[in-house]
């Protein structure tokens, strides 16, 4: 149970378990499991129930909330489809969705942390964001008290809020500056060998956990579903999503076809949606003005082997820039419609079908699945006690810029060090 290896999808060699891209031509590496049909291991909790296709030893205790898939009623009259199910990553008690930091990082973030825990290294994981995943990264590590160093642009400190206790090993670092100088950070900090980065799409724990939409889906849905809507920013999801399935065609009982993936972007700070047209980009002042910055990403893993081109390629699947006038007018007829609210990023996604239903470029009939990617904040907000995350460090611009070896760089790992030593 729960066995697996790890194979680069260029050359085809078997790497270790957490290895973050092939040693000979950086691929991505995909996990295959020993248990080739899925087998719902209904006595554990949440989306510790998919144990058998998720690279951990065990569940790591008090995170893991599973999505939720239902059928449509509301938006899918609207729509004129009879056939809609909506994935929903967030919260939502009435439908029994319980991700209490809201968006489908949750599904990455537990299983992440699970083998930081397995690899037992004493290495401190470094995560760069703005918000869902800060959120999701910061629960799951204080449940087990993982020692945790979130890099946050000073801008996005407001998003940070988890219910419940946060552990003192989580620590937070700000910069100041946007996104792209927190990554910037984090991957100096990450090329420390005390440090270590969760290395995004290319970790498969990441992927398999998002993985789980579609595992839950095609249970509840009792096939594949013909066309995969989702919002992206890195892409993570849709390889996810792909992978998934290759998995489920696999197993036998969910039919053979592949999900169309309708990946949508925001533009115009949309690289996926620019390199698949093969149009130019201007993304001069992103993620300014975006519906919702989540959906930014400088460099998504679009070319590599096992990336999001090859898995639009695969899947017959095609991207969609949506402006933020149609992400906004999607929001409000969805959250008219199925009466919960939505983070931004999803109405992207939301967006997307809209379009391709009035296009019939879905069918009345087709078994269609949109992704929900993060629901529910005002309810969570009015119902949970919520923990506000404080900065710990503020990194300045020299940080940013100095050497290694240099007194601001190497005064800001002291810092690091001092907090670490005295939280223990
Ligand atoms: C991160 C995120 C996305 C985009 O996910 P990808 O990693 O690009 O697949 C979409 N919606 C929400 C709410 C997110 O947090």
């Amino acid at each position: 149970m729960g066995e697996y290896l790890v194979r680069c999808l260029g050359c085809g060699r078997v790497h270790p378990p957490r290895a973050l891209a092939c040693q000979n031509d950086g691929s991505l590496l995909r996990t295959e499991y020993s248990s080739k049909m899925l087998t719902l291991r209904s006595d554990l909790p949440g989306l510790w129930k998919f144990y058998d296709w998720l690279p951990v030893k065990e569940p790591l205790h008090g995170s893991g909330s599973a999505p939720v898939t239902y059928r449509s009623e509301g938006l899918a009259r609207g729509l004129g489809l009879e056939n809609l199910w909506i994935s929903f990553s967030g919260y939502w008690p009435e439908r029994g969705a319980e991700m209490t930091t809201c968006s489908f990082k949750d599904l990455e973030a537990p299983p992440t942390v699970e083998r930081m825990m397995e690899a037992e290294d004493g290495r401190v994981l470094v995560v760069a964001s703005a918000g869902n995943t800060a959120r999701a990264f910061a629960r799951a590590a204080s449940f087990v008290d993982l020692p945790l160093i979130l890099v946050v642009p000073k801008g996005g400190l407001h998003r940070l809020w988890i219910d419940g206790d946060l552990s003192d090993t989580v620590m937070v670092v700000s910069v100041n500056g946007d996104y792209t100088d927190a990554i910037d950070l984090a991957g100096r900090l990450e090329a420390h060998p005390r440090f270590v980065g969760e290395g995004g799409a290319r970790n498969v724990a990441r992927r398999d956990g998002m993985g789980v939409v579609v595992l839950d889906a095609a249970l509840s849905m009792e096939a594949l579903p013909e066309h995969y809507f989702q919002a992206i920013g890195s892409g993570t999801g849709g390889i996810a999503a792909w992978e998934a399935s290759l998995r489920l065609i696999g197993d036998g009982r969910f039919g053979s076809r592949l999900p169309k993936l309708h990946l949508a972007q925001n533009v115009p700070c949309a690289p996926v949606y620019a390199a698949w047209r093969g149009s130019g980009l201007e993304m001069g002042r992103c993620p300014e003005g975006m519906y919702d910055d989540v959906l930014y990403n400088r460099k998504p893993p679009y070319a590599v082997r096992g990336g999001v081109r090859e898995a639009l390629e695969e899947t017959g699947g095609v991207v969609y820039g949506v402006t933020n006038q149609e992400a906004e007018e999607a929001q409000t007829i969805f959250e008219e419609s199925e009466d919960i609210d939505i983070l931004p990023a999803a109405a992207v996604a939301v967006a997307a079908l809209l379009r391709a239903a009035r296009s019939g470029a879905v069918g009345k009939g087709d078994l269609t699945l949109l992704n929900i990617t993060g629901g529910g904040v005002s309810r969570a907000k009015e119902e949970l006690q919520m923990t506000y995350l404080k900065c710990d460090i503020e990194a300045g611009p020299e940080a940013l810029t100095s050497e290694s070896g240099s007194a601001s760089y190497d005064g800001l790992l002291v810092e690091i060090d001092e907090i670490l030593g005295r939280r223990g």
